[in-house]
């Protein structure tokens, strides 16, 4: 068992929540189907195991749990049914997506961590491989002085740039790293010139900007007159293929919290980009909030 089953063991009634798990899905999802097959489940342990009293005394039961644990956070969360549906399909019927749930949570945190409007980054939160942006191949464009990037993400970032200008397309980059404080000021020029509401939907408080992990790359105009350019029009069919992901994509404003930013691509590694587009319908956010609840259950 690894430590984070350990841990979910010796919670108190956790083999109670166990059992009834499928009354527990029934009143928070109404779904019948997640309910006959988080029932399923829960019988076949009981039927392998007995009823237990500690997980620890289960046999191997470590892809089960998994499988309970992924059902108890999709019934807690605001996912769509569509997308509910499809992840308890693949739960019921292959291990894929916990074998690939835990290929991803055993990369770097940086890579799936949650930032958000609720979730944050320290003060001192400052990543040891940032590099000044200059492209080595020449490959893409730097639009801003003194531009930074962590490493990790600078050398996709290069190779998409050389795979984009075998297609025509010259990718201009307008912003990169920025630190706890450089968020602080321009979150407080943003709320001088347009009030708290407006600012609260363009950019992120001190803390909570993806751009302080020093993986994501705004490109081009930082408007979505961004949207009209064949630059746009490139990176939408083509960045999953170098790890990028669209970040607050146009119609999810309610679930980012951020207006549409055709222009901000965070690196997240092609095995989460694979994820996010195979189970969560291209919506990084789903992804990072199913994982990020999964990983903290
Ligand atoms: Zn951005």
């Amino acid at each position: 068992m690894n430590l984070k089953v350990q841990q979910l063991a010796k919670l108190p009634g956790y083999s109670i929540t166990l059992l009834f798990l499928p009354f527990f899905l029934s009143c928070t999802l109404s779904n019948i189907y997640v309910q006959s097959v988080a029932n399923n489940i829960v019988s076949e342990i009981i039927f392998n195991n007995g009823i237990p009293e500690k997980f620890e005394e289960l046999e191997e039961p470590a892809e089960d749990i998994h499988k309970i644990r992924a059902l108890i956070v999709l019934a807690n969360s605001k996912l769509p049914q569509s997308i509910s549906r499809n992840i308890i399909e693949h739960l019921e019927n292959s291990r894929d997506f916990i074998d690939e749930l835990f290929v991803i949570t055993a990369q770097e945190h940086s890579l799936w961590r949650l930032v958000d409007k609720n979730h944050s980054l320290d003060s001192d939160f400052f990543p040891d491989d940032i590099v000044p942006l200059r492209s080595k191949s020449n490959s893409y464009l730097v639009n801003w002085p003194d531009l930074s990037l962590r490493s990790l993400a600078e050398v996709p970032l290069d190779e998409m740039a050389v795979a984009a200008r075998k297609d025509g397309i010259i990718l201009g980059v307008t912003s990169g790293f920025r630190t706890y404080t450089h968020q602080a000021e321009s979150f407080a020029r943003r709320v001088r010139t347009m009030g708290l509401a407006t600012a609260e939907m363009l950019s992120a408080r001190a803390g909570h900007s993806q751009h302080q992990l020093g993986l994501v790359v705004d490109f081009g105009c930082l408007t979505n007159a961004f949207a009209r350019t064949p630059e746009y029009a490139w990176l939408a069919a083509n960045a999953s293929r170098f790890g990028f992901s669209l970040s607050y994509p146009r119609g999810y404003e309610q679930v980012t919290g951020y207006n549409w930013e055709s222009w901000h691509y965070r690196y997240v590694g092609l095995e989460l980009v694979a994820f996010i587009e195979k189970y969560f319908d291209g919506i990084q956010q789903y992804a990072l909030e199913f994982i990020h609840d999964f990983v903290n259950l």
